[in-house]
């Protein structure tokens, strides 16, 4: 079968962005007043508007995920082992490491592709203090599970939410769980602001330490009362964030809709699975199909390229095996995933005939 190249390249993903106007509107007011930082009157606003749309009880804006991460387990004083998901990003781990901890793997559950709470009780020790699961391309882990198995031997909660703005659980934002949520807002999420994340939580006490480690350990006084960092968000970053969450129904809706013509162009294929999802709580920002093989994998995404789609290998390798960061410990299924998975381009302006094109490819090449 003949497949039309593409003119111009298409990625994995491009990012959502409002109208230039709109922006250019919310500069002018930075402009005006000269404020460019320190929780300034747009990251104020970013909050509230962040906290509105999802029914949050906090958002504590910082200049970005990893920052967020890191901000969590500062708040909450912990040292020790975290136990985390091997399949994510390197900055779950990064962040766990900086922050002196150590990262301790539990395999993922081969259909979500999130932690596997079976695994979690068999790797706690005396050291463990906390669990870090990802909740991977904005499907929420099972977070009952994982919160009994907390409550039974006193763990902190750190959710890597950094896919899921968008995804619910019980009916309420996922972001809501755990002792803090930690999300981003990457150029390359759901929602962007350029750079940039939040730290979600319920305690209020947990929330005020937050704001004060974003800002070297000050408090309202100006005093230093404790270790803090540089995690702030300027106003730049803010206006665009806001903007852009202007869009949010309209996105969400459009990956959905999206989401599901992939899978109607798709289904009939055997050698193709997907993540099993949870279609009431996933944000469907992803579209991660899984090969049988590694093989098969290479050979769709060289005849893709070859019509200038550039899908990208989401997540690989699996991280426990960055053995330059890391002393190698097995996750059988992790590591036999991150080989066979492959995301396709999923994002609010491409369109339909672009993905019957990569749906076409991939058939026509397995
Ligand atoms: C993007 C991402 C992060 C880090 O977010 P940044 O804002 O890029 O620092 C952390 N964890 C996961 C799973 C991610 O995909």
């Amino acid at each position: 079968m003949k497949i039309k190249k593409n003119k111009n390249p298409i990625f994995v993903t491009e990012p959502s962005l409002a109208p230039l106007e709109d922006y250019v509107e919310l500069l002018k007011g930075i402009w005006e007043r000269k404020i460019l930082t320190h929780n300034g009157p747009l990251v104020q606003k970013l909050e509230d508007e962040f906290k509105n749309k999802l029914s949050l009880n906090s958002f504590v804006a910082v200049s970005n995920g990893t920052i967020a991460l890191q901000m969590a387990i500062k708040a909450l004083e912990i040292k020790g082992e975290i136990i985390t998901t091997p399949f994510t990003w390197v900055a779950t781990i990064s962040a766990i490491k900086w922050e002196g901890c150590t990262p301790v793997f539990a395999d993922i559950n081969h259909e979500t592709l999130n932690i596997n709470p079976d695994l979690i009780e068999s790797k706690i020790t005396e050291k463990t203090v906390a669990i870090m699961p990802v909740h991977v391309f904005g499907n929420p882990c099972e977070i009952d599970k994982i919160h009994k198995i907390a409550n039974k031997y006193n763990l902190k909660v750190i959710y890597d939410a950094a896919h899921s703005i968008g995804s619910t659980y019980k009916n309420k934002s996922v972001l809501q769980f755990g002792d803090v949520s930690a999300t981003s807002l990457h150029a390359t999420k759901l929602i962007n602001s350029g750079e940039g994340g939040g730290c979600v939580t319920n305690d209020q006490k947990i929330k005020n330490k937050l704001e004060r480690i974003r800002f070297f350990g000050h408090n309202n006084k100006k005093d230093i009362v404790e270790d803090g960092f540089n995690g702030k968000m300027t106003e730049i970053h803010a206006a665009l964030g806001i903007v852009n969450l202007k869009n949010y129904d309209l996105i969400l809706k459009d990956r959905k809709n999206k989401y599901n013509y992939y899978l109607n162009n798709l289904s009939g294929i055997p050698n193709i699975k997907f993540q099993k999802i949870n279609k009431k709580n996933t944000n469907y920002s992803y579209l991660p199909i899984i090969f049988e093989n590694e093989t098969q994998l290479l050979s769709s995404v060289s005849a893709l390229n070859k019509v200038n789609i550039y899908p990208r290998r989401y997540f690989y390798p699996s991280v426990n095996r960055f053995n330059q960061i890391l002393d190698y410990s097995s996750c059988k299924i992790s590591e036999d995933i991150a080989n066979r998975i492959l995301c396709l381009p999923l994002y609010h302006s491409l369109d339909l005939d672009s993905i019957r094109n990569i749906c076409k490819t991939i058939k026509s090449n397995i």
